[in-house]
């Protein structure tokens, strides 16, 4: 496994496996009775791990799994009365569940927020198998805020390297031209 774990299903490899065709599935949460259900109506998008402090990780691991999908692929299908904002005060209302903890999906509710289109959710949660894989690692710098010491970070980025995961201190350039293009178009700079 090496230092410290990153995430349960990188540690050992990548043990994440796409099948062609995904179209999505039911995230339940972790609680033993009466679990939060939510569907998805969509294949998972831009899987990653997140380094940031503030998404839902499993117990022990320095990384959450967090992929993108449209808003309104999202639907609330059991327990909807077990979810609450962990911080209104957020940009991100991530919504969880009261009694395990677990985040079931965040959504920016600012209209013209390049991320109002997406609900971000943790593909580990999927009952449904068959996602991508995550490709790359978001926000590794703040895996220190986390609690990983700042002398195991070139170990951690060296591993990311191994697992196929490029480590990025935000996000991957490929949704870091997806905000660079909101704002410029928002700016007037680019025209639509
Ligand atoms: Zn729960
Ligand atoms: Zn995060």
């Amino acid at each position: 496994m090496g230092k410290f774990s990153i995430h349960p299903l990188v540690d050992n490899g990548v043990a994440v496996h796409a099948h062609a065709g995904f179209a999505g599935g039911t995230l339940v949460c972790k609680c033993k009775t009466d679990p939060v259900e939510v569907r998805v109506d969509s294949d998972y998008k831009f899987n990653h791990l997140c380094g940031c402090t503030q998404c839902w990780k499993p117990t022990g691991a320095a990384f959450s799994m967090l992929a993108a999908v449209p808003r309104e692929a999202v639907h609330v299908t059991k327990h909807r009365e077990k979810l609450k904002i962990v911080d209104p005060g957020k940009l991100l209302h991530r919504y969880a569940c009261k009694d395990c903890g677990v985040h079931m999906y965040g959504v920016i509710e600012k209209p013209d927020h390049v991320f109002h289109p997406f609900a971000f959710i943790h593909p580990e949660l999927s009952r449904d198998s068959g996602y991508a894989a995550p490709t790359f690692a978001a926000f590794v710098s703040s895996a220190i805020e986390g609690g990983i010491s700042p002398d195991d970070m070139a170990w951690l980025r060296g591993r990311l390297k191994e697992l196929g995961l490029a480590p990025y201190d935000c996000y991957s350039p490929e949704l870091m031209d997806i905000v660079a293009t909101h704002a410029a178009k928002a700016q007037g700079t680019l025209h639509a």
